[in-house]
């Protein structure tokens, strides 16, 4: 991964025909792009801003079934997606873990259903379950949960599901599809798409958004996975197409830890209009959310509206024992789900199906959307047969099911490191050569001045947020801290890709701006 020498690579293959070509760098695309790359075709994916910019850093941060989905009768959803979470926590030892849920008990009827429920739940993941599910009483939940309020407490059900890091994920699939000879190239938009003389898409032209360069490239499919921008390139093919996506708005907010006091979450299963919120260990802090508020307009950087930030801070006040306050609030992040509109209903969103859609229109634009992140790799493997099936690629057979990303061994993937799969040794030999390399980048963040450096050298960051937002979660960690470590990020990678004081002004000003979306 390695900016530079693609685009270089772009220019000189400029003729060339490639098998795809993968609109949008989120979860959707980064996974067709390591489906198809691993079946050998020749594969290029283009996304406009940094990989995971979009919705795929902005989850609640779980692999699993959907508890939710289950009560809703989604049953083959929630089979399939158990299914894929038991294949994300094989695949991806060092990005994603087994967590423990409780669920806080008040009723004699709630025991019973959400025990009964759960239970089932375990039966859908058959030898993919992650650990069983079962009541306990009062004094074993307050045990788990010790900032648990107990006024009314019957008791609580425990059940198992995966979390991750869904940047890091992201990453780790660019790597891997490029270490499969896929091109991943970010900061790279797709502007029109190409016809040729029978009306059929052969081809894209896209923009290089750092250079300017323009790039006119053929390809014998074309994929649209751009999530809630998908009929935007829809559009492209056909300016009187009818929407497809139906926006909706989830917010989390970051607490530090000490509101939590435990390795065990906690999911509120109604809250009281109705949705799940869930309180999650993540790093040193808890994730706390999420909303679901119908959008019209969608941007990258949507903003969490007020009243959202109040309705968990609420919420959470209603179960813990230290009711988090707007000051404590670390971060606040907002992500845009992409769901397939309901044409009965389409204002609807809560009732709207997480499932994803593949459609192929009549000029051979094959989109994809919906669907989760928990389910991305099947529903690459369903967009490549697809491509397969109607005609666009030979027939090759999908490896993604055992495929462990970035060539990862079961090796090196214990302590803080482990994000980094076993490239942490690399990193751990750079704090051994030069022991100051070791220091943090802010004493509020775990991250090292050696993890910035290696960044800068395998994962393709280009600005400053893209190594505090996503190659690491400081943004959303601790967002003023992260604003603090910026000057010192921003001379590191000046120093390392050969900018100037100019750049790093800029990129500082503009990173201490974008915070104030997050704080
Ligand atoms: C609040 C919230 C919580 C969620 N929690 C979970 C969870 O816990 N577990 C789970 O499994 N799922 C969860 N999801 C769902 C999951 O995050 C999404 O389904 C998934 O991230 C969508 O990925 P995507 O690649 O389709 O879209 P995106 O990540 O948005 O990627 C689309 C990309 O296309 C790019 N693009 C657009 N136009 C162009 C262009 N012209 N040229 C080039 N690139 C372009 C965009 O820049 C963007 O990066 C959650 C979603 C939300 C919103």
């Amino acid at each position: 991964m390695n900016r530079e020498r693609i685009i270089s690579e772009l220019r000189e293959k400029s003729g060339e025909i490639w098998d795809i070509i993968i609109i949008g760098g989120g979860a959707t695309g980064l996974g067709i792009a390591l489906d198809s790359a691993s079946r050998g075709y020749k594969t290029l994916l283009l996304e406009q801003s940094d990989f995971a910019k979009g919705t795929s850093s902005r989850s609640t941060k779980l692999v699993h079934g959907g508890v939710r989905y289950m009560a809703q009768g989604d049953l083959l959803l929630v089979m399939e997606a158990l299914h894929e979470r038991g294949l994300m926590l094989k695949n991806a030892p060092h990005l994603t873990f087994n967590q423990e849920f409780v669920i806080p008990i008040y009723t004699i009827w709630d025991a019973i259903m959400y025990t009964v429920g759960l239970k089932f739940y375990d039966i859908l993941a058959g030898r993919l379950s992650l650990g069983r599910s079962y009541f306990i009483n009062k004094a074993k939940t307050l045990s788990k949960l010790p900032l648990l309020k107990s006024e009314g407490l019957k008791g609580g059900v425990v059940y198992h599901d995966g979390q991750f890091d869904d940047s890091r994920f992201a990453i780790a699939l660019a790597q891997s599809a490029a270490e499969r000879g896929g091109i991943v190239l970010n900061y790279c938009r797709v502007n029109s798409l190409v016809k040729n003389e029978k009306g059929k898409i052969c081809g894209v032209k896209a923009t290089d958004e750092i250079s300017g360069a323009e790039f006119n490239l053929s390809a014998k499919v074309v994929i649209n996975a751009t999530g809630v921008f998908a009929d935007d390139i829809a559009r492209m093919d056909n300016p009187a197409s009818k929407p497809t996506i139906k926006p909706s708005q989830g917010v989390h907010i970051v607490l530090d830890r000490s509101f939590l006091q435990s390795n065990s979450a906690i999911m509120i299963p109604k809250t009281s209009d109705g949705r799940v919120l869930f309180a999650i260990p993540w790093y040193n802090e808890v994730v706390v959310g999420t909303t679901d508020t119908p959008v019209d307009e969608v941007s990258l950087e949507p903003v969490a509206l007020e009243k959202e930030i109040n309705f968990i801070l609420k919420t959470a006040e209603l179960y813990l024992v230290k009711p988090p306050r707007r000051e404590d609030v670390l971060c606040v992040f907002a992500g845009l789900r992409p769901l397939a509109a309901n044409p009965d209903n389409p204002e609807s969103t809560k009732e709207v199906s997480r499932r994803h859609k593949i459609t192929l229109s009549p000029s051979g634009l094959l989109s994809i959307v919906g669907g989760k992140w928990t389910t991305y790799r099947r529903m690459s493997e369903e967009t490549i047969d697809k491509a397969v099936a109607a005609g666009f690629l030979r027939k090759e057979k999908c490896i993604t099911s055992g495929l462990k990303l970035t060539k990862l061994s079961d090796n090196n993937i214990a302590g803080r490191l482990h994000i980094y799969g076993e490239k942490s040794a690399e990193i751990e030999k750079m704090i051994a050569d030069s022991p100051e390399l070791g220091a943090q980048v802010d004493l509020r963040l775990p991250y090292t001045k050696a993890e910035v450096i290696w960044i800068c050298r395998n994962e393709m960051p280009v600005t400053i947020e893209d190594l505090l937002a996503r190659r690491t979660r400081a943004l959303l960690l601790n967002a003023r801290a992260s604003a603090d470590a910026a000057p010192e990020v921003a001379r590191i990678m000046a120093a390392e890709f050969g900018y100037d004081q100019n750049w790093q002004n800029t990129q500082v000003e503009a990173y201490k701006l974008l915070i104030n979306k997050y704080i």
